[in-house]
């Protein structure tokens, strides 16, 4: 649990190259820190001036910035940082026995659970606002505006890959930009478990409830992961119901609302969505367009607007997805010395990630649904009102409008409607659905399996 220094060097790795990186902080280790006097291991002399000259700057603002007091910063030759390994990713297993007790004795300045979690790349800047999730992003501006208010807690859920990571973390940035004081912590769900689990086999369950209750603002990503652990759930709502009535910040991101993990207790499910639950959707061709955009401007590489428009156009998924694409037709692009427009028309990229490259047709469509859900596609197109009938229909209606782009009269015709106003109502209703109902969106995503899979 030694973790300020491996976040002080996952931030400084985000703002230098990485080879200087790893020449002058590979080795480097937290000796000390006590009453802002930072004590930092070194593997030779040669070090200590370099680091003293360009570094110094950075490595206090990133040791305040997981909120260890820094007044004076030295560097000291020490043996035992020419064993370790100081990648942020390793440093879990330094052995810091040297050093242990001087840790309980200066728990104030480098307590773990006051490092933030939080890597300083995401940001509100670069996270392009689009349709998809231009009220989560307002929510967001408000909580860094006025943490603990109006949107407290703040409920954050949407499929993989579309930005809840990255939304959470910026606004954690923000606020702490804005409040450098603020104790703000970060943790994946399933971190928090396992660092529980490990305070209790400690005896230090008491200050690690105590270590929480401290904070001004609490981030807990992928709740969807909660376990039916009694004790932690417990903990975690213990926690949670503290800071609430404090006033304190809090913020959970799942890929489904809490009503619908099934480990979850109802009592903390209902209060997770008390101020709302917001959600980031699948990105339009628009918005894909613009974040690829952002991402050129932002690496500085030219990109023909027609090979964005190919890119977005063809990954459906996700933005995870739309960034890997992008970033392998860059690199292909740089290695055979043509641009990625000229790479796509000679037909050297095929992305995998779209419907629109496995043609499919309406019927097949129909038919599917009509399968996935026990019926025939004559009983879909058989204008029965009957729940589950009407059900299915309107999901075909919205996979003939999302994958095969008809108009509404076409997907009137095809599922056996005089009324293209049935099929507008229709896609309206499911597109509402899909917000709050994540089986409907399961049981999309198998359908669509079973068309091109
Ligand atoms: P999630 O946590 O929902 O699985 P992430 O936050 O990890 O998703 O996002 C996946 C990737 O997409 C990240 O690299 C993130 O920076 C990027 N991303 C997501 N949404 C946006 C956006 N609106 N603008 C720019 N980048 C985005
Ligand atoms: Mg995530």
């Amino acid at each position: 649990m030694y973790d300020v220094w491996k976040n002080v060097l996952a931030e400084i790795e985000q703002q230098i190259s990485a080879a200087n990186f790893s020449t002058w902080f590979q080795g480097t280790s937290l000796l000390s820190a006590e009453n802002g006097n930072i004590s930092i291991g070194v593997k030779n002399s040669f070090f200590v001036k370099q680091l003293n000259n360009r570094y110094s700057d950075i490595i206090k603002a990133a040791l305040e910035h997981n909120n260890v007091q820094v007044t004076n910063i030295t560097f000291e030759v020490s043996s035992s940082s020419t064993k370790i390994t100081s990648h942020p990713r390793e440093v879990r297993h330094v052995d810091i026995s040297p050093i242990k007790s001087h840790i309980t004795k200066t728990k104030s300045n480098l307590d773990p659970y006051r490092s933030t979690g939080l890597n300083q790349k995401y940001t509100l800047d670069n996270f392009i606002v689009g349709s998809n999730n231009d009220l989560a992003v307002s929510a967001a501006r408000n909580i860094i505006a006025s943490p603990g208010d109006r949107y407290n807690p703040f409920f954050l859920y949407g499929g993989p890959g579309l930005g809840k990571t990255h939304l959470v973390q910026a606004i954690g940035n923000e606020i702490l930009r804005l409040h450098p004081d603020f104790k703000i912590f970060y943790t994946p769900i399933s971190h928090f478990y396992s660092d529980f689990i490990d305070a209790i086999q400690n005896g230090k369950g008491k200050e690690f409830n105590l270590k929480f209750r401290k904070l001004d603002c609490l981030i807990v990503d992928d709740f969807q992961f909660i376990v039916n652990k009694e004790k932690s759930q417990e903990e975690f709502f213990n926690i949670f119901n503290d800071l609430y009535q404090l006033n304190k910040q809090i913020i959970v991101t799942s890929d489904r609302l809490p009503s619908q993990i099934k480990t979850v207790d109802e009592r903390l499910a209902s209060r997770l969505t008390w101020a709302g639950a917001f959600d980031l959707q699948l990105p339009k061709f628009e918005d894909k367009c613009a974040i690829l955009r952002a991402k050129a401007e932002l690496s500085g590489v030219d990109i023909e607007q027609e090979a964005i428009e190919y890119i977005a156009e063809n990954v459906n998924t996700n933005i995870r997805d739309l960034e890997g694409e992008f970033s392998t037709i860059l690199l292909m692009s740089e290695v055979r010395g043509i641009t990625p427009l000229e790479l796509i028309k000679n037909g050297s990229v095929s992305i995998n990630k779209s419907s629109k490259l496995r043609p499919v047709s309406a019927k097949q469509i129909v038919d599917k649904v009509a399968k996935y859900y026990n019926l025939s596609s004559k009983d879909i197109r058989s204008r029965s009102r009957v729940s589950n009938i009407k059900n299915a229909r309107q999901v075909a209606m919205f996979l003939l409008s999302k994958e095969l782009n008809l108009s509404t009269t076409k997907i009137a015709t095809e599922v056996g409607l005089q009324n293209h106003t049935t099929v507008m109502h229709g896609l309206r209703k499911i597109d509402s659905d899909l917000k709050l109902d994540y089986a409907l969106r399961d049981q999309i995503e198998e359908i669509k399996e079973s068309i091109y899979g």
